[in-house]
């Protein structure tokens, strides 16, 4: 991806819940269906760490500004800390803990050997330029250096970063460590030790969970409408995707908007958000707004923009039939509780959109190894990842009649009470 700039949010939510406190909801409705002891979940409902750091940097006119940059690491039982790092004007602490906690679960029920992390910078990146945000990203990752590393903590891309953004953390990094070190970071460009497939990885796992989900409803992909809020590293892919299986993709959006075609859009025509940003209504006058995507009716909607975007004020206008969470956070509890009421499954961001922290381990894997796989490696490894996550999930679905977020929760929290158990608290 180019250092194009994030989706912001485009949809009024009705009613606001950090992600921190419906990561602890979440947490705690997941703990009450299982029988882990209380002391662990008390654990886990805070961060191991947060890093709160200040980050000056000259703009190209000679000013000073002075940013607030964090890294929330939440824990790390099974393995150092993993996560993305995002720009973007509303970063704040509770929401890199909140974030930083799905990623704790992404991991356990991916079964990846990391534990979860999130960072970010309180900036809009559209008002920089290419200079200032390397200045930036430079100055960002000599604050955090001592809190990274292969082994420690392992930034990712996540809204306003992209493969260059992590280029330059490791080139920083690497530069004070006095050794070139790739497995800082993940989601680099493949000529610095990146993977190939990583940028599409999580909308290619989107489109997977949805293929999956659809056949476990006897709904035929071909006869499947969908409709992609976001047209990004995660609604891009998967909504090309998705056509390519079959699969009718009769709405996408970006920040100006959403296109419409109830006999399904020509979507390889739309550029992607890297081939060219926000030009998904360019050629059309009749846009809808991205609120009116998310209540079309359709068969399957894909929230993959921003989180907070299915909230108590729409959730009884959704008419999808099946949810599929793109984005981290897209549905909040109290929609949930609604959504599960109306008997519409939501298939929950951490099994998902997980697609991209698994070719971020295999990346990690392969920059140990020092040796590249090819794309068709990483897809197949993905496929077979997704799909073992998948039924895993399912199987804790149709076992205790649970819903597809709790079920993904029981995976996790389970793989992840157990590591605490068999480690114990030190001292
Ligand atoms: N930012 C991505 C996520 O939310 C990827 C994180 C990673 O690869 O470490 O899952």
């Amino acid at each position: 991806m180019a250092t194009n700039p994030p989706q912001e949010q485009t949809t009024e939510p009705g009613e606001f819940e950090s992600a921190l406190e419906t990561a602890r909801r979440q947490l705690a409705h997941a703990a009450s269906q299982l029988d882990i002891d209380s002391n662990i979940i008390e654990r886990l409902k805070h961060p191991a760490k947060i890093h709160e750091v200040t980050v000056p940097i000259e703009r190209d006119d000679g000013t000073v500004e002075v940013f607030t940059g964090y890294r929330a690491q939440h824990d790390s039982v099974r393995g150092p800390f993993k996560g993305g790092l995002r720009y973007h004007p509303g970063v704040t602490r509770d929401e890199c803990v909140g974030l930083s906690m799905w990623m704790t679960w992404k991991c356990a029920v991916m079964d990846i050997p990391f534990g979860g992390a999130k960072g970010g910078i309180v900036v809009n990146p559209k008002t920089l330029s290419e200079a200032e945000t390397e200045r930036l990203t430079r100055r960002f990752s000599q604050e955090i250096r001592d809190v990274i590393g292969p082994n420690r903590d392992i930034p990712a891309p996540d809204m306003g970063t992209n493969a260059q953004t992590m280029a330059w953390i490791m080139d920083a990094y690497s530069m004070q460590k006095g050794e070139t070190t790739p497995g800082v970071v993940t989601g680099k460009p493949p000529v610095v030790g990146g993977s190939y497939g990583r940028d599409e990885a999580p909308g290619r796992s989107v489109a997977i969970i949805t293929r999956e989900v659809c056949e476990y409803y006897d709904r035929p992909l071909d006869e499947t409408t969908v409709a992609v809020q976001g047209f990004g590293s995660v609604g891009g892919s998967a909504a090309r995707l998705l056509d390519e299986w079959g699969a009718s993709v009769v709405a996408v959006s970006d920040v100006n908007g959403a296109v419409y075609e109830p006999d399904g859009l020509d979507v390889a025509a739309i550029p992607s958000h890297k081939e060219e940003p926000e030009a998904v209504t360019r050629n059309t006058d009749d846009v809808l707004s991205n609120e009116e995507l998310l209540t079309l009716d359709v068969d399957v909607l894909i929230p993959a923009a921003i989180g907070n975007v299915i909230t108590e004020a729409n959730a009884n206008d959704i008419q999808a039939e099946i949810i599929v969470e793109g984005a981290n956070g897209p549905t909040t509890s109290g929609a949930d509780a609604t959504l599960t009421e109306r008997e519409i499954p939501v298939v929950p961001d951490i099994l998902a959109n997980a697609g991209g922290v698994t070719v971020s381990y295999f990346e990690w894997l392969q920059d140990i190894n020092r040796r590249a796989w090819s794309l068709e490696k990483v897809n197949e490894e993905l496929e077979h990842e997704m799909q073992t996550a998948w039924n895993e999930v399912r199987h804790e679905v149709d076992s205790r009649d649970v819903t597809w977020r709790d079920a993904a929760y029981i995976v996790a929290l389970s793989r992840i009470a157990e590591a605490h158990q068999s480690r114990g608290l030190w001292p």
